[in-house]
């Protein structure tokens, strides 16, 4: 399914409105040089100027605007192609308008419309050009030249502007889901795929260094229990409080991370001892902590460390950490365990 922005009909209206009004200037000269007849100005006049309001009308009192738009394109291009033979095929205006109607259909983002615009465009060339005799007369003098200029300076202009407008929305959505991606929505600390990265580059800095780095995994005490009593949102509070403890107790440097539901992830630029002495701060930390209008909600964690592994990789480290966690919790939870040497 293709994406149908519904700001289309608006952005394009002005547009239309701008492009075909200078579209008639160069027509104009030309005509006026010709001295075309009545027939040829009525058309002329009435697409560069009342066509854009009747495609707009058309647009947004379509229960489908977007596909109304996108015939209104189709359109356009009908009457660039039934102007090229009123001008008898007159070059610049004629090169300029073709191009412009087709350079529209690009930028209108409609998957390949100027593809489908093609036909419609020769069959109005082929229509007008019969019935105005195929007269050709190809060399634009001056004045025809200098009633191009505005719709090729202005109109593109005016184009690119836009379209530098929609790629910086473009960017900054990016940048936006960038960021998402990168948060845990509930806590405000690093998402699973976001930690793990890191994880992985600190990994091998340490590696490459030497420099100490411990994981820290932590996993709520009878998280299950503390949802089933105090309720769901409750359960919700005891996360963003462990990631509010997390930030405040840990030392600067951390990199911390929720990997799912109950369980944390912490990487501590530390050697085992001080690892295991601010883990434990931590641990006493959720205990003390408090919550208001919930009386009777307490909880506790267990946590395992481990020191990264020497030209290990990242799966070795976590294994190594989820060990010594699976030691805290069997050893009766509320617990450091850290990694045993074999
Ligand atoms: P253990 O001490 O062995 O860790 O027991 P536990 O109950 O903490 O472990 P378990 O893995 O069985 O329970 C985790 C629970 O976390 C189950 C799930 O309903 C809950 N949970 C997961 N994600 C969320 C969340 O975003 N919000 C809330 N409130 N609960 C969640
Ligand atoms: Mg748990």
């Amino acid at each position: 399914m293709s994406v149908r922005p519904r700001f289309l009909p608006r952005l394009t209206y002005r547009f239309r409105v701008l492009g075909m009004g200078l579209a008639a200037l160069p027509l104009g000269v030309v005509l006026h040089d010709l001295d075309a007849g009545w027939l040829a100005w009525a058309w002329v006049l009435g697409t560069c100027f009342a066509w854009p309001h009747l495609a707009y009308l058309l647009a947004v009192r379509s229960r489908d605007p977007y596909a109304a738009e996108a015939r209104n394109f189709l359109i356009d291009s009908v009457f660039a192609g039934s102007w090229v033979p009123l001008v008898h095929f007159n070059l610049l205006p004629s090169a300029v308008l073709l191009t412009v109607a087709t350079a529209d259909k690009v930028n209108s983002g409609v998957p390949r419309l100027w593809l489908k615009a093609l036909p419609g465009t020769l069959l109005a060339m082929l229509a007008v050009g019969l019935a105005t005799g195929f007269a050709v007369d190809y060399p634009s003098r001056t004045a025809v030249v200098l009633a191009c200029l505005p719709i090729m300076v202005i109109h593109t202009l005016a184009v690119s502007a836009n379209l530098y407008r929609l790629m910086r929305r473009v960017q900054q959505q990016n940048q936006q889901l960038e960021e998402l991606a990168r948060r845990d929505s509930l806590t405000g600390l690093d998402s699973r795929g976001h930690w793990q990265a890191q994880a992985r580059r600190q990994l091998e800095r340490s590696t490459r260094d030497g420099a100490p780095s411990m994981l820290l995994l932590i996993d709520i005490d009878h998280f299950k229990a503390i949802n089933d009593r105090f309720g769901h949102a409750a359960g919700d509070d005891v996360l963003r409080t462990l990631a509010a403890l997390v930030r405040s107790t840990l030392p600067a440097g951390q990199v911390a991370g929720r990997l799912g539901g109950d369980e944390f992830a912490v990487l501590l630029p530390l050697g085992q001892a001080a690892a295991e002495r601010e883990a434990e701060r931590l641990r006493e930390a959720v205990q003390a902590a408090v919550f208001q209008g919930q009386p009777g909600l307490a909880f506790s964690i267990s946590l395992g460390l481990a020191e990264a592994p020497e030209g290990g990789d990242l799966r070795d480290w976590m294994e190594a950490a989820d060990q010594a966690l699976y030691r805290a919790k069997h050893g009766g939870r509320n617990r450091t365990e850290g990694r045993v040497m074999d």
